[in-house]
């Protein structure tokens, strides 16, 4: 089966598309193949409240590059089962934005925050410039905790969207002055440096630490590869929740693979499935979390594809998926939105990622 599809080319294609790559002429990405050695176990989840009821907590998760044809090879990589997938609602979110039809992560994540499409490398602010409120402020509003998590530098784009106002994605010195004067409580990911190593001479994480805020940020820049870095993306999800479940009022938290992203920008299958299969195992343990309290929304979702990754053949039987890659960038496709527990049915259909915040504050409204 797929015998075809997996085989190399013939000498003289190699030749001819050496020819068109010299040429500066793109073809695509050869096949790759990978085969994943270990699964890891998938958390058995029931949803314990209504689907339609109101929830306490909400958290967005966002795979950065993540589309459906990347949870599909995790899941034959993971031999056929994956935590996601166990979400019992599904949607679809488009993803242009104000300026582009491909968006970046910055007009990406702001209009996952704020519900307005923004243009591409600007942060919080609409295309004219006036900024935006996210779902953390709106969050704040209502007397609720709030926390991000990443595996990047928290000041990189799609955490910055939820706090940040900066027509410069680039600008992270700057960006991290916003976090400090902002109102996240709970930070955990990259980017120490942004905080400490500042051309102003100033230490942001004591500031930050002095006013009550927990802030962890593990490395100067981004993490490490998940065989580097290890647990740590679902390690320190669980402490942000046990944190901000401290919060009467419930929470908000933002949860991201952020370098699914970076190894689909670089073509790289065993590092974007590696990546994939860590935020499932990030999302199981969320999932299951959610589950035994029942009171939590949990949305599972991208702010855009990235790499026009193609499945052309997979087992799940034997774990592995043979892809390619159409583009070093990202693509135009719209991404899943999985969800799961209380206010989880305002997630179906197709609609445009700016409806994810308005379907969130929605969901919630019930409860007060
Ligand atoms: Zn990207």
């Amino acid at each position: 089966m797929g015998q075809k599809l997996t085989a190399r080319p013939p000498a003289i294609m190699k030749t001819l598309i050496g020819i068109l790559l010299a040429a500066g002429i793109v073809l695509g990405g050869e096949p790759q193949t990978y085969n994943n050695p270990a699964p890891h176990p998938v958390v058995r989840i029931e949803n314990t409240a209504p689907a339609t009821a109101a929830p306490k907590n909400i958290i967005l998760m966002i795979g950065d590059g993540m589309s459906l044809q990347h949870v599909q090879a995790a899941w034959l990589a993971n031999g056929g089962t994956l935590n996601i997938m166990q979400c019992p609602v599904v949607g679809l979110s488009r993803t242009a934005s104000a300026s582009h039809t491909i968006t970046d992560s910055a007009a990406g994540g702001t209009a996952l925050a704020s519900g307005t499409k923004a243009i591409n490398k600007q942060l919080g602010l609409d295309p004219q410039g006036n900024k935006l409120d996210s779902l953390a402020d709106w969050a704040k509003q209502r007397g609720m905790g709030t926390g991000i998590v990443t595996t990047k530098t928290v000041t990189d784009a799609t955490p910055a969207a939820f706090y940040a106002h900066n027509p410069n994605r680039a600008d992270e010195d700057a960006i991290a002055l916003d976090l400090a004067t902002g109102n996240i409580d709970v930070i955990f990911g990259g980017g120490a440096k942004h905080f400490t190593q500042r051309k102003d001479g100033r230490n942001l994480l004591e500031q930050i630490s002095k006013q009550g805020r927990t802030i962890k940020l593990a490395t100067p820049g981004h993490y490490g590869t998940p065989a580097e870095r290890g647990d740590i993306l679902r390690q320190t999800s669980l402490e942000a929740v046990s944190r901000l479940r401290q919060n009467p009022n419930g929470y908000f938290l933002m949860i991201e693979g952020a370098k699914i992203d970076l190894a689909s920008h670089a073509n790289n299958l065993p590092e974007t499935i590696a990546e994939m299969l860590d935020f499932d195992r990030t999302a199981g343990a969320i999932l299951a979390e959610a589950a035994q309290n029942g009171d939590t929304l949990v949305i599972i979702t991208a702010d855009h594809e990235c790499g026009g990754l193609s499945i052309l053949d997979g087992d799940p039987a034997s774990r592995t998926v043979t892809a390619t890659f159409a583009t070093g960038n990202h693509s135009g496709i719209a991404v899943p939105v999985y969800a799961f527990g209380p206010g989880s049915t305002n997630f179906t259909g197709t609609y445009e990622n700016t409806a994810i915040p308005a379907k969130i504050k929605q969901a919630a409204a019930a409860s007060r």
